[in-house]
C-alpha cells in the first residue's frame, strides 16, 4: 500500500436496495481516486430518509464491497446515528433560515419549473403568510451564486436563487435534508475530495453554500457520468437495475473501469481481485474519465 497522504475520499450509498452497476461506478471511481493518491477511503451509509431505507440493504451493500475487494478505512458512519450533529448545525445558520408553511403542491402551483423540480418562489421568506403554519425550515439563497471547478465536468456556476430557490434543510416530516447532512458529515469526516455521480452535480452549489455559512472547508469535486439503460434512464431501483453478483466481481469491475474511460487489459478477467486492483490503482487516470453527464451502461460491454 502506498504511503498515506492527507487525501480522504468517501463512498456514500443510500441503503435503499442492493448495489447495481450504476452505484458500482461511483464506488470504483471514488475508491481509485483515493487509493491512487495514497489516501483514505471511507464508507458512509446515508440512511437518513428512513421511509426509503430497505432493511438489510446496508449490510448487503457492505457485503458486496467486500466481495469486490474494496476495503474501506475505519468504521462505517451511519447518518441515522448523527442526528445531534445535524441539529447542532442549525443554530450556526441562524439568520439565513426561515420557517416555511408551503406544501409540495403549493410550490408546484407557484414555482417556476427548473426542468426536474419546481423552484421555490420565496413565499415565506419575509414571514409566514396568514393562515400558514411552519412545516419545513428553508435556507435563503437571496442573491447567491456559486462557482467551482469540477475535476471531470469543468467549470460550473449556479445562480442559486434563480436556478434552485431557497432550499429545505429540515423537512416537514422533521427529517434533516440530504444537503445539510452531507455537508456536516463531509466536514466531520475530513473529506478532501468528493467523487460521485453527476446526478448530484446540481446539488454541489447548495453544499458549497452551506459549507461557507458553517465555516467548513470545501472539498474538491469530481462528478462521474451516470450509467443509463437502453432507454436513457439512470440505472436505479426504480428502473429495475440488476443487483451485482457477489460471486462474479471481476466482469462488473472490468466494465466499470471501461465505463470510466480506462483501458483495462482483457487478461485481468482471468486473474484475481488482487491483480485487478493492483492494475487499476497503478493505471487510474481521472483525466480519461469522459466528460459526460450520462453514458449508456452498454458502452462498457466486453
Ligand atoms: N447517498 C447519495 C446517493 O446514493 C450520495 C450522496 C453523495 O455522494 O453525496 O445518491
Amino acid at each position: 500500500m502506498t504511503e498515506q497522504t492527507g487525501y480522504t475520499g468517501r463512498f456514500a450509498p443510500s441503503p435503499t436496495g442492493p448495489l447495481h452497476f450504476g452505484s458500482l461506478v461511483s464506488a470504483v471511481g471514488s475508491y481509485l481516486c483515493a487509493r491512487s493518491a495514497g489516501g483514505r477511503w471511507l464508507v458512509r451509509m446515508e440512511d437518513l430518509d428512513l421511509p426509503r431505507v430497505v432493511p438489510g440493504a446496508a449490510d448487503a451493500i457492505l457485503a458486496t464491497l467486500e466481495a469486490f475487494g474494496m476495503e474501506w478505512d475505519g468504521e462505517v458512519l451511519y447518518q441515522s446515528a448523527r442526528l445531534a450533529s445535524y441539529a447542532a448545525a442549525l443554530p450556526l445558520l441562524k439568520g439565513e433560515l426561515y420557517p416555511c408553511g408551503c406544501s409540495r403542491s403549493d410550490i408546484a402551483r407557484q414555482g417556476a419549473d427548473s426542468g426536474n423540480h419546481a423552484i421555490y418562489p420565496g413565499t415565506c421568506r419575509e414571514g409566514l403568510p396568514p393562515g400558514k403554519t411552519a412545516r419545513s425550515l428553508r435556507l435563503s439563497t437571496y442573491g447567491r451564486s456559486i462557482s467551482f471547478r469540477d475535476l471531470v465536468q469543468g467549470r460550473q456556476r449556479q445562480d442559486l436563487e434563480r436556478e434552485v430557490g431557497d432550499f429545505v434543510v429540515r423537512r416537514a416530516d422533521g427529517l434533516f435534508a440530504y444537503q445539510l447532512a452531507v455537508v456536516v458529515d463531509d466536514a466531520a469526516q475530513g473529506i478532501t475530495e468528493v467523487v460521485r455521480g453527476s446526478d448530484l452535480l446540481d446539488s454541489t452549489p447548495r453544499q458549497i453554500l452551506l459549507q461557507r455559512l458553517l465555516g467548513f472547508p470545501t472539498p474538491r469535486y469530481a462528478h462521474l457520468p451516470v450509467a443509463t439503460n437502453r432507454q436513457g434512464q439512470k440505472l436505479s431501483k426504480q428502473t429495475h437495475a440488476a443487483p451485482l453478483d457477489n460471486g462474479r466481481p471481476l466482469p462488473a469491475l472490468w466494465r466499470a473501469l471501461r465505463f470510466l474511460g480506462q483501458a483495462p487489459p482483457r487478461e485481468l478477467l482471468d486473474g484475481d481481485l488482487e491483480s485487478f486492483w493492483r492494475w487499476a490503482i497503478a493505471n487510474w487516470r481521472i483525466s480519461s474519465v469522459p466528460r459526460a453527464l450520462a453514458r449508456p451502461e452498454s458502452c462498457a460491454i466486453m
